[in-house]
């Protein structure tokens, strides 16, 4: 039985891809969690449901750090469980957790991670997507960001156990060497974030600029809208949504390609999507090489079609 540390950045109610690093913990063997302030009490009701045995906490409310705190309170809960494996999300600041906190515990960092097996083998895309390996670390300890849409939910039986023990650890820092000064939220979207979709619709340079058909797709299929580096260089679409090598990346479910050609920087960001469908006028265009489902024609036909015809399916 192998313990395993996921390190939250939620002390308040768990999202999806929470959930998926809670089941990977819990087929692992036994689970310990890493939470960043205060517990909220349905938080740990939903943790006890994945017999999580203690949640880690930080002894005093954190200030406004970047992601230092979060590090020295994953380190201290790594040292006091004896986990052999700590995982985290896949986001960008997951991600910078996962290589501070790799430094500090010596600990072999394995980034991108989209399964990992009991012995503590790990499947992860490298060079833009163009092939899959495994991978072992070869330290006592694991850390493991784990992409998001990696694990599925649907088998999962809530346990019986207690309520967590919660464990307080004193990792203040008195000094900081940077601090937060400000905050922008942007502006809200219905539409979930783009990193967690399970559907995404993206374009590029052949949507002309025009983002809207996309949104109405997105929104039928209860998605998020990216974009390819082309379309967000023409300032057509928000930086945050570029999708590939330089911008996210993204596993989801279903990755609606319209207007993009396809270029191996882009295929960087979603080639691990369980199913692509390419929307291209140009039928040699290379994103026709990874799709599962191909439609030669010109995306402003196509995509209200599709809306249409979902639509009435759902009506
Ligand atoms: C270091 C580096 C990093 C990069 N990082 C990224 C990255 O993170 N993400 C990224 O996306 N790119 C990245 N790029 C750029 C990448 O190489 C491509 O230039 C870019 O992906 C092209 O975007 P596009 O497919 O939208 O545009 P294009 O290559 O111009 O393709 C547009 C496509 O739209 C089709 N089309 C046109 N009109 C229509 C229509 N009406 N209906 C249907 N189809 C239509 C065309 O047939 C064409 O296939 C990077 C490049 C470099 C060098």
């Amino acid at each position: 039985m192998t313990t395993a540390l996921v390190v939250l950045d939620t002390a308040e109610g768990l999202r999806r891809s929470d959930r998926e690093l809670l089941v990977l913990a819990g087929g692992l063997g036994g689970t310990h969690v890493v939470v960043p302030g205060a517990p909220a009490e349905a938080l740990l009701d939903e943790l006890a449901g994945h017999a999580v045995g203690t949640v880690h906490v930080p002894a005093e409310e954190p200030g406004e750090g970047l992601t230092v705190p979060a590090v020295a309170l994953a380190e201290a809960a790594a040292r006091d469980s004896g986990a052999r494996v700590v995982l985290l999300g896949g986001t960008p600041e997951a991600k910078e957790v996962a290589g501070r906190l790799g430094v500090r515990l010596g600990a072999g960092v394995i980034t991108d991670v989209v399964a990992l097996d009991a012995d503590l083998v790990a499947t992860k895309s490298v060079l833009a997507g163009g092939w899959t390996t495994r991978c072992r670390a070869r330290s006592a300890v694991l850390v493991a960001a784990l992409r998001a849409n990696s694990v599925d939910l649907s088998g999962h039986v809530p346990a019986a156990a207690g309520r967590p023990r919660v464990r307080a650890h004193a990792v203040a820092d008195p000094a900081p060497a940077a601090r937060v000064v400000g905050r922008r939220a942007l502006p809200a979207s219905d539409r979930p974030p783009l990193a967690e979709a399970r559907v995404v619709v993206a374009g590029g340079r052949g949507t002309g600029g025009d983002f809207g058909p996309l949104e109405e797709l997105a929104d039928v299929l209860g998605g998020a809208v990216g974009a390819s580096r082309a379309a967000v260089d023409a300032g057509w679409i928000g930086h945050e949504a570029q999708i590939g090598q330089t911008g996210r990346t993204v596993s989801p479910q279903l990755y609606v390609s319209c207007g993009i050609s396809g270029a191996i920087q882009q295929r960087a960001g979603m080639q691990t999507a369980r199913v692509i469908v390419a929307v291209n006028k140009d039928e040699q265009a290379p994103v026709f090489e990874i799709a599962d489902l191909g439609i030669v024609g010109d995306l402003r036909k196509v995509l209200p079609q599709a809306v249409e015809h979902l639509r009435k399916l759902r009506s």
